[in-house]
């Protein structure tokens, strides 16, 4: 039976494939596809994973001293049986049979299946064998490690959507269904088989979300409970322009989104056609339009797209997923290098670690202790708690700026003693390199604004940094008191607040009257229904993913800013601005 659940739009376009329901703590387990002459390999290397495991067990229950509690005897009698439990085998098998799955997803996927058989159960003790099922699962996903094939996320080509028939079990497009996707896990689906993805938590301008927008595939998040509500293979029509999510389609729904879909590819394709126009207004003003990167290979799609730049180059995914082992001088400095080369000689803008809050470094060092993230050690204040890592970041930086043009972003100061301990600690970073007799180049210095503190202290921070870039999306969060990854109050996060609007405005004007740079890397910059409205608040540099640049350049090809100057200026004044803007 056909039913619809409702998110937020997180990521454009229409995503028609079935379900595969992931849970958040098996994301990193490798999603690819085996030839079919690869099937018995693979059913093998699943039965010798499983057969050790059987063994490991056995050898345990015979060398348990004879004092041991009962109960542990039982356990392992419990696991033993699982195992060997034919419904798991079988449906592994069918997935690796059917759907050529590797054996680590088959088995996730039959394992979704079970657990939730498990929770359906009445009998609370026969429910709470779902954890023993998982953790013998967990032990043979272990198993597996090291003993993958080597076509590792291979992507199959999907067929052309209008030759979908609902009665397709192979060669469909497949789509994630998950609880909670860290930003972490996000980028593991960069190369991965995916085409669109929904999650039951999160907001517009959650990492998570921002990490969907930049691999510019159809997302919806904070639909609250899809992963309950959709069966894993079911098919699933992801709809990331309305947030919708339609679940067992009929199949004339079906026909109208594959429509749909192609209406949108095809509006892509003219788009592209902007890729060498220069953005330029009507009125002949130039619009700067950068890229938001957040790893080097990104700035192949910011250049694919036309971006004349970069201006935030998101430094903590290269610390990211990594169990505490942080990212050397060496290694950063090669990533930073990566990104300059590839930009070929185009200006990079690179933060500076932003952890904290929805980007943890890792689940291990994510401490639940802290009771409010957002408003703890987070980006700069993590920064300047642990100089030798900043020292290191810093070093990084400036010696890959000895290959082009970089800028040095500073996320979330507020207060003048973090701006000077930070500039300190820059020039620490230049004597350290010069004692070493090591090479680096000249960076411009900027702060990101995105505390209501800094947005009222502009003078102050324009004495220090040649530039000042708004993040919108913390400066919403911060200014409203609105958790931007809570999808229970997502619906009080509004850009067009008079107070946010207001400073936006005075930060854009105050560095236009003293001659600094200013631009918004927010997701506010690359939302075309915003476009004009910056335009007409000064702005004319913007930073957003490669993905929404040329959407953004025609709403700038079609706009007269000293026209829309006046308009804003009514905007700003109102008490309700989203009254005066186009429906
Ligand atoms: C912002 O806050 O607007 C911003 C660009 O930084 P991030 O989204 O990474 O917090
Ligand atoms: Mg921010």
């Amino acid at each position: 039976m056909t039913f619809s659940i409702h998110g937020l739009a997180v990521a454009r376009g229409i995503a028609i494939g079935r379900a595969v329901l992931v849970a958040s703590s098996r994301v990193d387990v490798a999603h690819y596809f085996i030839q079919p002459d690869q099937v018995k390999q693979e059913i093998d290397r699943l039965s010798k994973a499983r057969d050790a495991v059987v063994d490991e067990l056995q050898r345990l229950q015979k060398d348990m001293p004879k004092d041991a509690p009962h109960e542990l005897t039982a356990l392992l009698d419990v696991h033993l049986m699982l195992l060997q439990d034919e419904e798991l085998a079988s449906g592994v098998r069918l997935w690796i049979e059917e759907r050529f799955y590797n054996a680590e997803w088959a088995l996730t996927s039959q394992l979704e299946i079970i657990v939730r058989q498990f929770d359906e159960m009445e009998d609370p003790y026969l429910r709470e064998r779902k954890a023993d099922m998982e953790q013998v699962a967990e032990r043979v996903l272990h198993g597996l490690k090291g003993t993958g094939s080597l076509v590792t996320q291979a992507r199959r080509p999907p067929r052309p959507q209008q030759e979908l028939q609902l009665g397709d079990t192979m060669d469909v497009p497949l789509v994630l269904v998950a609880h909670d996707l860290s930003p972490a896990d996000m980028l593991q689906f960069k190369q991965s088989v995916f085409t669109g993805f929904v999650t039951d938590v999160g907001g517009k301008t959650s990492h998570t979300a921002i990490v969907a927008r930049s691999l510019d595939i159809p997302a919806v998040v904070g639909a609250r409970s899809a992963s309950q509500l959709v069966k894993q293979d079911d098919w699933v029509i992801i709809d990331g322009d309305a947030g919708v999510v339609i679940v067992d389609p009929s199949p004339i729904i079906l026909a109208d989104y594959g429509f749909k879909q192609r209406q949108g590819d095809l509006e892509r394709e003219r788009l592209s056609r902007l890729r060498h126009t220069p953005a330029v207004s009507l009125d002949g003003e130039k619009i700067e339009l950068l890229a938001n990167i957040e790893m080097p290979e990104d700035t192949k799609a910011a250049i694919t797209a036309g971006a004349v730049g970069v201006g935030l180059f998101r430094s903590e995914f290269l610390f990211m997923g990594r169990q505490g082992n942080l990212p050397g001088e060496d290694e950063q400095y090669e990533a930073y290098r990566k990104a300059v080369d590839g930009m070929k000689g185009l200006p990079v803008t690179i933060r500076t670690v932003d952890v904290g809050a929805d980007k943890p470094l890792d689940e291990a060092r994510h401490d639940a202790a802290h009771l409010n993230p957002a408003l703890g050690l987070r980006a700069i204040r993590w920064s300047l708690a642990d100089p030798s890592m900043f020292l290191t970041q810093l070093r990084a930086i400036l010696r890959a700026a000895a290959h082009g043009q970089v800028n040095l972003l500073i996320p979330m100061l507020a207060h003048g003693s973090e701006i000077r301990q930070t500039i300190a600690l820059v020039e620490q970073a230049r004597l350290e390199l010069d004692r070493r007799c090591t090479a680096y180049g000249p960076v411009h210095l900027g702060a990101m604004i995105e505390i209501p503190a800094a947005a009222l202290s502009l003078r102050l921070f324009l004495k220090h940094f040649d530039f000042l870039s708004i993040g919108t999306n913390d400066l919403i969060q911060y200014t409203l008191a609105i958790d931007r990854a809570d999808e229970s109050v997502a619906h009080l996060y509004d850009p067009l607040h008079p107070a946010v609007l207001r400073l936006v405005a005075d930060t854009i004007s105050e560095c236009i009257a003293q001659g600094k740079a200013v631009s918004v890397c927010g997701e506010m910059a690359g939302d075309v229904t915003m476009t004009r409205l910056l335009l007409g608040l000064g702005l004319r540099s913007f930073s957003m993913h490669p993905s929404q640049i040329l959407s953004v350049k025609q709403q700038v090809l079609r706009s007269d800013t000293a026209k829309l100057a006046l308009w804003a200026s009514q905007v700003l004044d109102s008490d309700d601005p989203a009254s005066l803007m186009p429906s």
